[in-house]
């Protein structure tokens, strides 16, 4: 089948790069290899409310394009800071543990920006034997996915300085507005994996059970697990492309969601963290705008515990954490309800990317077009919005300016 523009992947990097085609007049072709719409972006509904199983703030809202999307579709966005960086009654540790803590990881933000280490690799900020350092392993697990001893300082301090640290909230979900906002002119393949890309003479052959696609250009917006895996067969020209990926790889990150039956001390939009000395230590969003809920979650070797151990084990051992905070009673009141599992997701494969150290600048070579004809986007390719999901918006945007400047003017 013939056609102008393929995208590869309906997340918000491919659904950013539909709709900008689609306001430039192009009707491109949608393919996704999972039977639904936003891929990391995805609003579950369970015991009556929308539950976000990936992406669930905007980051950087006061300049996030999502912010404006929702108010012109007349979508709710909660403009309150989130409580996740407070101790619910100090639970778990004294007060003054708690603002050193806090403190500890201010002192290293600080020195990954203003002298960072020569290895590039951020562990190496961290004091040595730090009385905290396993509270800034979990804090890097859910910001980053992974231990600091893989993740770039360089890398790490482009998102923070570019970051508003303003985050906000959709009550009715991140994932609901992502997907809601595929342009209706796109055509879309919905549960159907591009299974091998073809490079020919004039036009691209993407091979999927649905037949064979054969556009003049195609926007590839893949996670970098995937780019980098082997769920495709790819042309060795895209050798390149794909070893950029490879510095670049997912961490993990994953959230269980509770549902509180009955009465219990959980008071609304309230935050524990499970254990100040765990590095795989689940956060707790309690009550998130007053529903019934608590939203466990995981980052780094406590996402990858859960990913290994199984939805019942991951539930067991974050009940014992809240049982450990807030006493036995609440076994009573809390049901496990809905849990993510991105791991183990084959067409995702992980959480967000990171760039492994020294390897920060793999992210503009992803970010190349190849022959003008295969064009990159997807979070990972964003310089310094990475890991979310209006970097990997903004990046579809780019790609599909340099698809339209291609077809248009033969740029
Ligand atoms: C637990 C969790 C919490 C997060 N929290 C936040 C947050 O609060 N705020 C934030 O901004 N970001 C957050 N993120 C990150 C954000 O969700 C992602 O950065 C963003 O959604 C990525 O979008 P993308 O389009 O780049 O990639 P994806 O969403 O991964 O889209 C790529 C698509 O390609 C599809 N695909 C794969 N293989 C094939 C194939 N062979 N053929 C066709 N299609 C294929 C995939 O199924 C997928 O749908 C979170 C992520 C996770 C996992």
């Amino acid at each position: 089948m013939e056609t102008e523009i393929v995208i590869i992947g309906a997340g918000a990097a491919g659904i950013g790069a539909a709709m900008r085609l689609s306001s430039a007049g192009f009707t491109p072709v949608l393919v996704e290899a999972l039977p639904r719409l936003g891929g990391r972006a995805w609003t579950v509904e369970a015991a009556g409310c929308h539950l976000d199983l990936g992406c669930g703030y905007l980051h950087s809202a006061d300049r996030n394009p999502w912010t404006d999307l929702a108010q012109r579709s007349g979508v709710q966005v909660v403009r309150e800071h989130p409580a996740w960086d407070e101790q619910y009654k100090n639970l778990g540790a004294e007060a003054a543990e708690w603002e050193a803590a806090g403190a500890a990881f201010d002192r290293w933000g600080e020195r990954i920006i203003k002298c960072p280490p020569a290895s590039d690799i951020a562990a190496e900020a961290l004091e040595p034997d730090g009385r905290y350092n396993a509270f800034l392993q979990a804090m890097s697990g859910y910001i980053s996915g992974d231990e600091l001893e893989r993740i770039s300082a360089r890398d790490y301090a482009a998102y923070d300085q570019a970051s508003t640290y303003c985050n906000w909230r959709v009550p009715a979900g991140y994932g609901t507005l992502i997907a809601s906002n595929v342009p209706l002119t796109t055509e879309i393949w919905l549960g159907i994996p591009v299974e091998k890309i073809g490079i020919e003479e004039k036009r691209l052959s993407l091979h999927t059970a649905n037949g064979t696609l054969r556009p003049r250009a195609a926007i590839v917006t893949l996670s970098t697990n995937v780019l980098a895996g082997d769920s495709i067969i790819w042309p060795a020209a895209l050798d390149p492309w794909r070893e950029a990926a490879r510095r670049l790889p997912l961490g993990n990150a994953e959230k269980l969601f509770f549902e509180i039956t009955g009465s219990s001390p959980f008071e609304p939009e309230t935050h524990v963290l499970g254990d100040l000395f765990n590095p795989a230590t689940g956060s707790y969003y309690i009550r998130p705008f007053g529903r019934p809920i608590i939203e466990c979650f995981l980052g780094g070797a406590g996402a990858r515990h859960a990913a290994r151990a199984g939805r019942d084990a991951a539930f067991a051992r974050a009940l014992d954490q809240l049982v450990n905070l807030f006493g036995a009673e609440v076994r009573t009141c809390l049901r496990p309800l809905i849990a993510s599992d991105w791991t183990n997701t084959p067409s995702i494969n992980g959480a967000y990317s990171h760039a492994l150290p020294g390897q920060a600048d793999a992210r503009a070579v992803l970010a190349r077009p190849y022959d003008n004809r295969l064009f990159f986007a997807g979070e990972a390719t964003h310089g310094s919005d990475f890991s979310t999901a209006h970097g990997a918006y903004l990046s579809g945007l780019r790609a599909a300016d340099e698809v339209i400047a291609t077809l248009e003017h033969g740029v």
